[in-house]
């Protein structure tokens, strides 16, 4: 299923020769393979399809209006945190009634064009922001369908960054509190509670804390149907993890099977919202050696991509898996190596302490695992244009985003240059 593959001495992207794609597009850039999206789509669907399952797929972990397009199609809805990621959705044809606004902070004008373009439900993550939603959906006559994320205080076993399930992160409510809101729900005929939810964590490679979490949710939602309210949904969120080196996370097949198991007596309806695991490793990172050099340490290989175009090393110390793509692979002499770019910022590498044939400049690399979480964190950082996203389709391919040009960068500054 792996579409990045070496045929003969070449490198493919499905049957794209990712030399002559460098070529033609430069480097830095992102590749994605379109058979590996629609087969990840296609498992996880098939999964699920034992029980009434939504599944909303995180519209950070890759934002492109064409990958956006391709997981709509195959009948995903969307999972956002932003304005911005609703725009997004639409855009890219996401139906309104299969998409739900999660996220710590959701804006008035945000909420606001959420209950415009009538999204399936609000995920409610503070008491505070309940208040805005109500009022807003009273002023403009619609009730608000809303779920409330709970934060079940269970430790996803994954990087600190990333766990999300913690009293100690930001995220969701403490059951202690629910009461209270559950008495402002009442309050407010604006609002019709439908669900509750948690996302515990992201890139998790062990199901027990999952399992427990949906336990939990289960035994929760079964006494706020007794308080009288009609719940409809179980939201178990995202956060199934994949391979970047030599993990081995669980198979969709016991991802799904663990969560049906705990929801199944509840007779909910289950709502998912994967992300890493449906583009993870659809993806890559095509760059190219600008020079190597040596210090009284180690080799230094510097290259065109940076941590604007990849952070997840800089910023979880995460491994991605990095591969010359260039014929001359077996010359050079193992060696240990720090795969830089040219940011000035120590912090700035992709691949660290690794002992690999020493690359020649202008060698192209390929940097694995990065579908998910490297194009939509990318930033200009260093006045660096942000890398084209290329979706590569059987022997063809389409720019589905533009290198963006040198001007673009400054654009938005010269209409009040003194
Ligand atoms: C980020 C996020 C997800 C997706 O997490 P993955 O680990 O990429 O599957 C799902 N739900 C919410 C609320 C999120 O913030």
């Amino acid at each position: 299923m792996d579409q990045f593959k070496v045929t003969g001495d070449r490198y493919f992207c499905e049957n794209v020769d990712l030399t002559k794609l460098a070529k033609i597009e430069g480097t830095p850039a992102y590749v994605y393979s379109k058979s590996m999206l629609r087969a990840h789509c296609e498992n996880l669907l098939a999964a699920f399809k034992s029980y009434p399952t939504q599944a909303c797929f995180a519209v950070k972990a890759l934002s492109n209006l064409s990958v956006l397009r391709e997981i709509f199609a195959c009948g995903l809805g969307a999972d956002l945190v932003s304005g911005g990621e609703l725009e997004r959705a639409l855009m890219a044809g996401a139906p309104s009634d299969k998409i739900v606004f999660s996220g710590v902070g959701k804006q008035v004008h945000e909420i606001k064009r959420a209950l415009e373009a009538n999204i399936m439900m609000f995920n409610i993550e503070s008491p505070y922001e309940l208040d805005m939603i109500a009022q807003l959906a009273e002023s403009s006559g619609k009730t608000a369908a809303i779920s409330i994320r709970v934060n079940p205080n269970i430790d996803a076993q994954t990087n600190a960054k990333i766990t999300t399930g913690l009293y100690s992160t930001k995220f969701g409510l403490a059951e202690g509190d629910l009461p209270e809101l559950f008495e402002a729900i009442r309050r407010r005929p604006s609002l019709k509670l439908i669900g509750l939810g948690c996302h515990i964590g992201s890139q998790m490679l062990d199901l027990n804390p999952l399992r427990d979490a949906a336990r939990q949710m289960a035994k929760l939602c079964h006494s706020v149907r007794q308080l009288g309210f009609d719940l409809k949904h179980l939201n178990m969120g995202g956060g199934l993890g994949i391979r970047y080196r030599n993990e081995d996370p669980p198979s969709v097949s016991d991802y799904a099977a663990a969560l049906i198991k705990e929801v199944k007596p509840t007779g909910l309806s289950l709502i998912i919202e994967p992300g890493r695991s449906l583009v993870g490793n659809i993806g890559v990172l095509l760059t190219r050696v600008i020079n190597v050099k040596k210090t009284p340490d180690r080799h230094f290989v510097v290259v065109d991509a940076a941590m604007n175009d990849l952070v997840r090393p800089t910023l979880y110390e995460s491994y991605h898996s990095i591969e010359n793509v260039a014929d001359n692979l077996t010359t050079g002499v193992p060696s240990l190596c720090d795969i830089v770019g040219p940011i000035c910022e120590s912090g700035d590498y992709l691949g660290k302490d690794r002992m690999i044939p020493l690359p020649s400049p202008g060698d192209l690399l390929m940097v694995r695992g990065c579908g998910a979480y490297a194009a939509s964190m990318a930033s200009q950082y260093n006045s660096r244009p942000r890398a084209p996203e290329l979706l590569v389709s059987g022997t063809n391919y389409q720019v589905a985003r533009k290198r963006e040009s040198l001007q673009s960068l400054w654009a938005e500054e010269l209409a009040n240059l003194d």
